[in-house]
């Protein structure tokens, strides 16, 4: 189903800005939620001292690292806000004119390359220090890069599912992957006027037949949809247990074991 043009904005030329709040502490085996980011790199929340102190060795070379590369793709975003395009040409903003071309057009190739940097190193960082905060960073990186650049020069497309997986974000893998599987070999992505990235809400159920894929080459892609209905399969495994009382945790509160007490207490008193 798809429900028009993807309006997505770009609005950060050099920093993702995730959501801070519902973010869990990086903490090992900690699960509260995160209360304070590093102060230097803003990649990371911790839910207390406890939690971070023992987490600073590991997280100490990624810190630098991300300041570096921030560092790095602000600079060369700054020089994009004021781009001499001609020796006549006034200087452009080409975070105003120019998003989606921004492969074609050289001048921003090494933005890109960098930005992509900062990503896999937060991508890295999120999966080793388990950060929660690094991953989303890492994806509304991937993201714009591939706002910025339809064609998706860098190959981002090939991430982005994982990530989003990692992040309990099924739907929107499964919509991501699925739009890029079906896109049309003849798909012009320099022509802005054409849809982009425009599914929502797929029916994740749906059989293999139905997604009309056009590119079985793309392996990340495939799996990225393989990956969606095994965890939608678990999760409604999960669902089943509970309800028939067979779940570790929950079996007891079950509903099916509820209505069963509830149908067998009137016979059990009269025994
Ligand atoms: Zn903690
Ligand atoms: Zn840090």
């Amino acid at each position: 189903m798809s429900s028009g043009v993807h309006v997505r904005v770009v609005t950060r030329d050099c920093n993702a800005v995730a959501t801070l709040s519902n973010i869990t502490c990086a903490g090992t085996d900690c699960g509260k939620l995160g209360r304070f980011s590093c102060r230097n790199c803003g990649a990371v929340k911790y839910c207390s001292i406890q939690c971070q102190k023992p987490a600073w060795p590991q997280h100490k070379k990624y810190c630098q690292a991300i300041q570096a590369q921030a560092r790095q793709t602000a600079e060369l975003a700054a020089e994009l806000h004021a781009c001499p395009l001609g020796w006549s040409a006034e200087p452009e903003d080409l975070f105003q004119t120019s998003v989606g071309h921004f492969w074609g057009m050289l001048h921003p190739r090494d933005y890109c390359r960098a930005r992509r940097k900062l990503m896999s190193t937060l991508r890295e960082y999120g999966h080793e220090g388990n950060s929660q905060l690094a991953l989303k960073l890492a994806l509304e990186h991937a993201l714009d890069l591939i706002w910025l650049t339809r064609g998706d020069n860098q190959g981002l497309r090939h991430d982005v599912p994982h990530l989003q997986i990692s992040l309990g974000r099924l739907r929107e893998a499964y919509d991501f992957c699925k739009w890029w599987l079906n896109l049309d070999a003849d798909y012009d992505p320099d022509d802005l006027e054409l849809p982009y990235l425009d599914l929502r809400g797929e029916d994740v159920a749906e059989e293999l037949d139905n997604l009309h894929i056009k590119e079985w080459g793309c392996t990340s892609l495939l799996l990225g949809v393989a990956l969606v209905k095994l965890c939608v399969m678990m999760q409604i495994k999960q669902v089943e247990a509970f309800v028939l009382g067979l779940h570790d945790r929950v079996g007891a509160d079950s509903p099916k074991l509820h209505s069963l007490s509830m149908a067998y207490a009137p016979w059990q008193t009269r025994g």
